[in-house]
This record gives C-alpha cells, structure tokens and sequence, in this order.
C-alpha cells in the first residue's frame, strides 16, 4: 500500500516537471545563439501556379526562356518536344518543377517510348522515360539518373497522363585544381513520391562512358533532351537555391557560438 502511494505520488511530481511552468522553473532552455535572418515570406503558389519567388521558364505560351523553343509546338496550354532545348538562364543550385506526359499512342518499346529527360547544368540527366509498363533496364527508367541510379519506386502514371517531377538539384562544385570539391546530387519526387533521395552523382551521365566529372562552372543550362518522342511539357519553372543558404544576420556568431555546459 505505501508502495502504491508512493508511485502515485512520483508519478504526479514528475508528472508535473514535464509541464511548465515547473519546468522552467527547474531546467534553463538552451539558444543555439544564431542570428538567423527572418525567412522569406513568398506566396507558395498552387499545383498550377508557381511560387512567387519562382522563375517561369514555360507558363503555356512560349518557350521564349529557351534556346531552340521554336523547334517545339506549343498548343492548348502545352509544348510537345521537337527538339533539344537549353534554358537562356543557367542554374546551380536550384529547385525544379515540370510536367510532363508521355505519349498516349504507344509506340515502340524500351528506351523508345516515351524518351526525354531533364538534365542539370546541361550534364546530369534525370531520365523521362514512359516505364507504365514498360520494361528497360532499372537505371535508364524513368525517375532514374541516368546509368547511376534507378529510382526507388516506379511512380509512373498511364501514357498521356499528366506527371510531375520536383527536383532539387546541388550543383558539384570544383577545387582550383580542378579535382572534385563535393559532388552533384539529387533529390527528386514523382508524382510527390520520393524517388531519389539525395543521391550523390558519380559525374556526368552518359549512355557510351562510365559517369566521370568534367570540370565546369558555377552555373549551366537546364536542357530537355529530344529523343525522337513526342514528350509533352507544362508548367515549368525553377527557384535558384544558390543563394538561399541558411543566412544570418550576424554570421560570427554563428561560428563562435558554441553552447556552455550549463545552457544544456
Ligand atoms: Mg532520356
């Protein structure tokens, strides 16, 4: 009985630690001591609209954000693939979006149906593939990057269906020297899937060499690959990540802050 009581009682007080104000009381809360900078209020736009602080670079009308736009057919709101196209403005890191809908009359098989792809800076390829289906080798179909990685899950939806591909995209970056600093890598959803999971690219993807890097710059073009596919587009636009790095107002005392042993 005395030891029934004694439990209720522990049970209560401790109970009661876990709530404030007794726990304020008792314990001080530890700051990291940052001075972050107060995030960006943007309007997160919808599952048609982009975000605010978005760059369009294909809203339905015209791929003039485009190298080689006019080759493509634009209609009804959307562009069908008529060839390679490289974006005027060239990213790093970055967040992508489009849509995408492979060909509704099947025609061919393998890496002939439904071919396109997405590549980051102009050399890491996010393969856009018709996979519904459809069977290919698993790190050439879609989702995959391309010879490096297959996707998690396939996430295809039906021929002629509209998809969506999120990406975020960090660009490799290069010692003086021009050896490797840190590598590329992807995270991507399908159809709001995860698919890639912040893979670190091996290089550049290439169908007749192994991934190898090549050294290059800070920035390149997105370029959609034209794979002989009538591969439809929508919606496409992209928010420059390169210099939305967790900023502060006063960055010294992010690197001098180190929390005591008594703030923890
Ligand atoms: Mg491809």
């Amino acid at each position: 009985m005395k030891t029934t009581r004694y439990l209720i009682l522990s049970a209560l007080f401790f109970g009661a630690l876990s709530v404030s104000p007794a726990r304020a009381w008792l314990f001080k809360e530890w700051k990291s001591g940052i001075e972050w900078r107060e995030p960006e209020v943007i309007d997160p736009g919808s599952a048609t609209q982009a975000p605010s602080d978005a760059i369009v670079l294909f809203d339905g009308t015209d791929l003039s954000a485009w190298e080689g736009g006019e080759k493509w057919t634009i209609e009804n709101g959307y562009a069908i693939d008529g060839g390679n196209i490289d974006s005027k403005q060239h990213f790093g890191d970055c967040q992508l979006h489009l849509e995408f809908a492979t060909p509704e009359k099947i025609e061919g098989n393998g890496q002939g149906r439904g071919n396109s792809g997405v590549y980051f800076m102009g050399k890491y390829e996010l393969q856009i593939l018709d996979s519904y289906e459809n069977e290919t080798y698993f790190d050439g179909q879609c989702g995959a990057i391309y010879k490096q990685s297959p996707p998690l899950v396939n996430a295809c939806r039906k021929p002629g269906e509209w998809q969506t591909y999120d990406i975020i995209f960090t660009a490799p970056k290069f010692h003086d020297d021009g050896t490797l600093k840190s590598p590329a890598a992807i995270t991507a959803l399908h159809n709001g899937v995860l698919i890639q999971n912040h893979f670190e690219l091996l290089g550049g993807t290439f169908w007749d060499e192994p991934p190898h890097y090549e050294t290059h710059g800070d920035k390149g073009p997105i370029h959609i690959q034209f794979h002989g596919n009538p591969v439809k587009f929508r919606n496409i636009w992209i928010r420059d990540l390169s210099k939305q790095q967790h900023a502060t107002e006063n960055p010294a005392a992010e690197a001098s802050k180190t929390p005591s042993e008594s703030d923890r």
